[in-house]
């Protein structure tokens, strides 16, 4: 198969574009502007393979978007390319909404005409839209995200994500465009921008720098493991129903204290020091509109698709957090250049 992947050069694109090439076998073709959570060294696994091919072009461009279409002829589209980060959303929201609303619909009228053109019929072509569970706003103390909770999204972020998925799903029904939604909760693991929570912690603690925790550190997310992500999206891809929404979790709640004080514990052990790094730990000023509680009900895809979460949040932290001790090579540009861990996402900041 002939796979576009927006987003490519990013955390969860990345992944995608490694597993797809390496262990699916098929040929990608990434489309990514670059913007400051692009990065190409983490492709270095696979930019010398035959099956890649990298094109630097922003996803609001119909015209190249229509152009790459036309050169590649591709079977299908992995939708991932976005602004992503919340607290960059709230500092300033105008990008998420040229990038999350503007390039999904320009993605799904490309992908419209390339059909029409083509004489493709909706067997011949997937276009399958990455979405987050931040659409689906907080929950409570109990209960789960399913695919058919009502939408409810708090940030500029998740609100942009959210528009995105109505009209990938309007462009469906409308189109009768081959859309495949999935809604996935929070990522973790290699390559991932250090401006996020986890990355964050491991680079702050390394150099005992003040491990920031949002408001009392109650907030639950509920972790998954990029390499699970990217997996699930490659059997989204090959057997997933076009119109159908798959949710996407690792059931591995936990509250952003209890993350934060296992790094502290595996930076404890891996990075011993006088002090602990438990000592690092301050809690600081709340995110505006901070969703309590995020959990995923992944019942859908783990039945009808046999999908299943590989790694526990506990095997895949300690992966993690061995991960960046041995890739200073890859964050170190990073922390100089890019983003030294100041705090971003306040109102009026
Ligand atoms: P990321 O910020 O690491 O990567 C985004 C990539 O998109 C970057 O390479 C960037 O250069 C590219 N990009 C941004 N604007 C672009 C534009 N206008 N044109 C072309 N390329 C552009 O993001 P991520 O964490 O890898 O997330 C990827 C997708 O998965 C996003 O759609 C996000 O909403 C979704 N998602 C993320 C998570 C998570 O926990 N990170 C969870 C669920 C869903």
């Amino acid at each position: 198969m002939r796979v576009i992947v927006t987003g490519g050069a990013g955390f969860i694109g990345s992944a995608v574009c490694r597993h797809f090439i390496a262990d699916l076998g098929h040929d990608v073709v990434v489309v990514d502007k670059l913007t400051y959570a692009g990065n190409m060294a983490s492709l270095a696994l696979v930019a010398s393979s035959p099956q890649f091919a990298f094109e630097k072009h922003d996803i609001c461009d119909g015209a190249a978007m229509a152009a790459i279409f036309e050169k590649y002829q591709p079977d299908a589209m992995v939708h991932l390319a976005a602004e992503s980060h919340v607290d960059r959303s709230i500092s300033g929201s105008d990008l998420f909404l040229k990038t999350n609303v503007v390039g999904t619909f320009t993605l799904l009228e490309t992908a419209r005409r390339y059909i029409a053109s083509a004489k493709k019929n909706a067997d011949d072509f997937r276009f399958v839209h990455v979405s987050t569970d931040e659409v689906y706003g907080s929950l409570g103390e109990d209960g789960l995200f399913t695919e058919t909770t009502a939408y409810d999204p708090s940030s500029p972020y998740s609100a942009t994500k959210a528009a995105s998925d109505h009209l990938a799903k309007a462009w469906h029904r409308t189109y009768d465009v081959p859309v495949i939604v999935s809604n996935c909760s929070n990522n973790y693991g290699p390559y991932h921008f250090p401006e996020k929570l986890i990355p964050l912690v491991i680079l702050n603690a390394l150099d005992r720098k003040s491990l920031p925790v949002y408001g009392d550190g109650s907030n639950v997310r509920d972790w998954l493991f990029v390499d699970d992500h990217a997996r699930a999206l490659g059997i989204i891809l090959a057997t997933g129903r076009p119109g159908e929404t798959y949710n996407i979790g690792g059931r591995n709640e936990r509250t952003n204290i209890e993350v934060v004080r296992q790094i502290c514990s595996w930076m404890d052990r891996l990075r011993p020091n006088d002090a602990s790094h438990h000592e690092l730990i301050s809690f600081v000023a709340d995110r505006p509109g901070h969703d309590q509680r995020y959990a995923i009900d992944a019942s859908k895809l783990e039945t009808d698709l046999g999908w299943r979460a590989r790694e526990t949040f506990e095997t895949g932290i300690e992966k993690t957090v061995q991960w960046y001790l041995a890739r200073e090579d890859w964050w170190r540009p990073l922390r100089n250049r890019v983003y030294g861990g100041e705090r971003l996402g306040l109102v009026g900041a």
